[in-house]
């Protein structure tokens, strides 16, 4: 459930018509629904009730947004980082050090060092390479880190192949059959408190089974581990739940996830954590923009050309992704029509003979979903600039992140005097 919601004809924005920010920002704009965001947090951990003391991380590359992470926190939530950049975000929103894991197969030297400075949680290790320079860096600043084993099951999460993640050919983690002996040399290892393993096979998974499957061969290997000696405290179910982005879509809840986790790891005596990301942010965000124009092409649809384009919401190039589209006001009427951004791909197409809202030059209109993955890759290509994004709140709203003018781009360019 969210709350982007038609009000007397007006899509709103919980209270906030969304005509009012197209006006007062301009367009293309993010908007953001703190009450959806925070139904979403308290939805997944309600979800997890049943365990003991859940660790929750948000996955920060969802939505880096500094006021995202902010209610996050103020919801109990830590963080999954995956570089230095999204470590200093989630520590100046306010997420505990320790409530912090970092995440991801090509950690620097530097990100390794600014995590360990921090004091974050946890760092989940991609390799055994990685736990030796770890190792190194802890004991030169006489710190002990605390570190999972990321391990790759080799399953297939059958979701996009750009974003699945635990296949065996994935660069993600080490491989299953290999994880005991390198948890066991890491394990001797006095700067790495070596104290779980970690999982997370994929990104918008509709459904559970490879999940249950990833899980289950955890907990084997957490049997396997003991048995060679190891300590074995934490298990981290990475994210993955996917969520709906067509109206009627059913995929499982938050509390068919948390049933199937409980049963899958009971008796696993460790501390679960989990890092939630789309399922949180997905459906709390859309982004506003305004159609330019409509133009005929031939006998085919009209294509309608919006003024939001791949580099504001990238998932449709990118992964062929699906967002609704809706009129802010629709007036009934509807029509067939291939919906494009102003760029100069052909890529740069959001949804091609899509039945929608009838929308003509200077009507607002939303892609729909785009609170994860969405102004988080935004880029400055055809020199576009970066969307701008406001966070609405009852009645009120507020811009969360300016829109960066493509001049500002080019105050950091400098042509160099010897081509002058
Ligand atoms: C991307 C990512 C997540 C979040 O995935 P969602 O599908 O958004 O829940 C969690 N953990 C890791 C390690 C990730 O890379």
């Amino acid at each position: 459930m969210d709350h982007f919601q038609l009000k007397d004809g007006v899509l709103h924005a919980e209270d906030v018509p969304l005509v009012r920010i197209a006006e007062e920002v301009g367009t293309p704009v993010y908007v953001y629904s703190r009450a959806t965001l925070e139904r979403h947090a308290r939805v997944f951990r309600e979800a997890l009730s049943g365990l003991d003391n859940p660790h929750i991380a948000f996955a920060v590359k969802a939505n880096p947004n500094l006021a995202v992470l902010k209610i996050l926190a103020n919801e109990g939530y830590g963080a999954d980082v995956v570089s230095g950049g999204e470590l200093t975000r989630a520590l100046k929103a306010g997420m505990k050090p320790e409530d912090i894991v970092f995440s991801g197969v090509g950690k620097t030297h530097a990100e390794l060092r600014q995590g360990l400075e921090a004091g974050i949680g946890q760092f989940n290790i991609e390799s055994e390479e990685e736990g030796y320079e770890l190792a190194a860096i802890a004991a030169r600043y006489g710190r002990r880190a605390a570190c999972a084993l990321r391990v790759n099951p080799d399953v297939d999460a059958r979701t996009h192949e750009k974003i699945s993640t635990g296949k065996r050919e994935n660069k993600f983690g080490v491989p299953l059959d290999r994880a005991t002996e390198i948890y066991a040399r890491l394990a001797r290892e006095e700067a790495l408190d070596m104290r779980g393993i970690a999982v997370h096979i994929g990104s918008q998974l509709s459904t559970l089974e490879p999940l249950e499957t990833a899980f289950a061969k955890l907990g084997k290997l957490i049997a396997e581990l003991r048995a060679e000696g190891c300590s074995v405290t934490h298990a981290d179910l990475g994210g993955g739940l996917g969520v709906p982005y067509k109206a009627g879509e059913e995929l499982p809840s938050p509390a068919e996830y948390g049933a199937m986790v409980a049963r899958v790891t009971a008796g696993w005596d460790v501390r679960l954590m989990f890092e939630p990301g789309r399922v949180i942010a997905g459906n709390a965000g859309v982004l506003l923009t305004r159609v330019i124009r409509a133009k005929r092409s031939g006998n085919g649809p009209p294509f309608v050309v919006v003024d939001a384009a791949m580099n504001d919401l990238a998932r449709p190039a990118m992964y062929g992704a699906w967002h609704d589209f809706e009129a802010v006001e629709p007036t009934g009427a509807t029509m067939t029509a291939h919906i494009v951004g102003p760029i100069c791909e052909t890529g740069d197409t959001f949804a091609m003979d899509r039945d929608c809202d009838a929308l003509v030059a200077g009507d607002l209109a939303v892609f729909r979903t785009a609170g994860a993955y969405g102004a988080t890759m935004a880029s400055s290509y055809n020199s576009r600039g970066f969307v701008a994004e406001t966070l609405v709140d009852g009645d009120r709203y507020a811009v969360v992140a300016d829109r960066i003018a493509a001049s500002a781009i080019m105050d950091a360019e400098r042509v160099p005097a010897w081509l002058a």
